[in-house]
């Protein structure tokens, strides 16, 4: 369960980040998610739901955002973006660089799974 363990990981880091910044309620959060975490939203979502029970994450509105693939040429260190829609596989296999076609490519970003952004109320006093 991959999603879930990535679930109560993002849980628990917005709970410390609301714990240090004296926050009641958690009411929204936006993560961005590369394409190639091979995270299944759905399957996400659900796991932040079911992990943020009793604590002050229930109830926040996630949203995701994509994040975009990039690689590097490890020939001419090119950087570009992968624009490319289609199943993880196909993107995987075709991963070649803009400038000089090599596939001798890594990718540097597309794999994360980052929290972008936490909306809170903060506690009256
Ligand atoms: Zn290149």
């Amino acid at each position: 369960m991959h999603e879930f363990s990535t679930a109560v990981s993002i849980v628990e880091a917005v709970k410390k980040a609301a714990m240090s910044h004296g926050v009641a309620k958690v009411v929204g959060i936006t993560l961005q998610i590369g394409k190639l975490s091979m995270l299944n939203h759905d399957q996400l979502l659900f796991g932040i739901e079911i992990a943020s029970k009793d604590s002050a994450v229930e109830g926040a509105k996630v949203t995701i955002e994509p994040l975009p693939t990039k690689i590097r040429c490890r020939k001419c260190g090119t950087e570009s973006e992968i624009t490319q829609e289609g199943a993880l596989y196909e993107i995987l296999t075709s991963l070649t660089c803009s400038k000089c076609s090599t596939k001798d490519v890594e990718v540097i970003q597309g794999r994360e799974c980052i929290i972008k952004d936490i909306q809170a109320e903060v506690e009256k006093t």
